[in-house]
């Protein structure tokens, strides 16, 4: 969706400059053409296996977004009663509906129930316990999958790695054979799968192999057991370097769809940087362009409040000036927010850009907004969604008045 063009920055077909004509910086940019390409990738690798896409909502929550999603045949996996909301909001069938997290309250447990979506990921067996307790009190029944923790190294940032035995998530294969003989016959608890997320922003097959190549051991052992589906979570990473390192999907396809296609199961996925990762982008303005003996920054309006995945995870995130022809130099790019680690990218080299340019920070569509803060009252930026060739707003930057309703003296 990034290009130069004549030396100028364009967003798809139209100029940077053009896009933040009576726009206020900083805000993000997505665009659905690169979201729908995003998607066919997934559905040309999985062609000809039984599957359903199912979109993490918790890596872009913008309701348009999701809606553009549901109409284009994905479905969501929410971890939160807030991204249930979001998700009865937007009219996903319930039978597209995912539901993952390690903490589910009661009252989201009881909600769930009502509601029955696709199935529940249980976490682990004290989770398990209290929902047979709801499901026993209101004799209704429920479906549900095993989150199985495979304890590989999913080879990423250790923030992002999920399933390592260490990890905070899902149950080992012991506690789910366990579960799975004492529950199976249960009147209520439908145990129909099993799933694993192993962890986010993954460049290499071999940790996918090695989990679902156990997985599959492990379904060969349960015997008389029968379950529907498998949901093999998401992770897939996207090429935020732009050193060429994308998901090898050629070899996924060579290597790991065999591998689940003798599964001969329903296969879930739950992907989200993958889908809208690299659809987003960030604009901002460039307030300063600050010279000191040792660095040269450069001062943005957009900082850490609106994106923190750099400060966060030493997230690198390729970053455009409005032109290519500046001469090349080294700078810190950094934003207006009291910290030192609001910073974008540290000795960075970049064509030098001039105060009151634009700046564009790439691959921000997925972990971007959802992350951001009030931290030192910074408003959340607006969202705008590039659809054939036109700018909508999707979430306008968020009110000064609004934010502070709950103040009413
Ligand atoms: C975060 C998460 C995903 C999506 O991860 P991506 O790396 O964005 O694809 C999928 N499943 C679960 C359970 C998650 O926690």
């Amino acid at each position: 969706m990034i290009s130069y063009r004549d030396n100028q920055l364009y967003l798809e077909d139209i100029a940077v400059e053009e896009i933040v004509k009576g726009r206020q910086t900083p805000f993000y940019l997505y665009s659905l053409s690169q979201i729908k390409e995003n998607i066919e990738k997934v559905h040309w690798a999985f062609e000809g296996l039984d599957y359903h896409i199912s979109f993490a909502a918790k890596a872009n929550n913008n309701l348009y977004l999701l809606e553009e999603l549901k109409n284009l045949g994905v479905g969501i996996d929410i971890v939160s009663s807030g991204e249930f909301e979001a998700c009865k909001r937007v009219g996903f069938q319930p039978s597209h509906v995912i539901v993952n997290g390690n903490g589910k309250t009661k009252s989201f447990l009881r909600n769930l129930v009502d509601y029955q979506p696709r199935a529940v990921n249980i976490d682990s067996l004290e989770e398990l316990e209290r929902l047979e307790e709801l499901v026993n009190d209101c004799e209704e029944s429920i479906v549900v999958a095993l989150r199985i923790n495979p304890d590989v190294d999913p080879i990423t940032h250790p923030y992002i790695s999920t399933g390592l035995k260490k990890n905070k998530f899902g149950m080992a294969m012991e506690t789910a054979e366990i579960i799975i003989h004492k529950y199976f016959n249960h009147p209520f608890i439908k145990i129909e799968g099993l799933h694993l997320h192993i962890g986010s922003q993954l460049l290499y097959i071999s940790p996918y192999e090695d989990a679902y190549n156990k997985v599959k051991e492990f379904i060969n052992g349960l015997k008389n057991h029968q379950l529907k589906f498998i949901n093999i979570g998401g992770g897939w990473g996207i090429d935020y370097t732009k050193d060429g390192a994308e998901f090898p999907l050629q070899e996924y396809k060579e290597r790991v769809i065999p591998i689940l296609k003798e599964f001969n199961m329903e296969i879930i996925l739950e992907l989200g940087r993958f889908i809208i990762g690299n659809a987003g982008v960030l604009v901002g303005s460039i307030e300063y362009i600050k010279e000191t003996p040792h660095k040269t920054f450069i001062v943005s309006d957009a900082s850490m409040a609106d994106l923190i995945r750099p400060s966060l995870y030493n997230g690198y995130h390729h970053i455009y000036p409005q032109y290519n022809t500046g001469e090349e130099g080294i700078f810190d790019i950094v934003g207006p927010v009291c910290e030192t680690g609001d910073r974008f990218a540290e000795d960075r080299r970049l064509n030098r850009p001039e105060k009151g340019e634009l700046i564009v920070i790439g691959d921000v569509g997925a972990y971007g907004h959802v992350m951001s803060s009030n931290y030192n009252f910074s408003l959340r930026p607006a969202e705008y969604l590039l659809k054939n060739n036109r700018i909508e707003v999707v979430r306008p930057r968020e009110d000064f008045q609004k934010a502070t309703a709950y103040y009413n003296r």
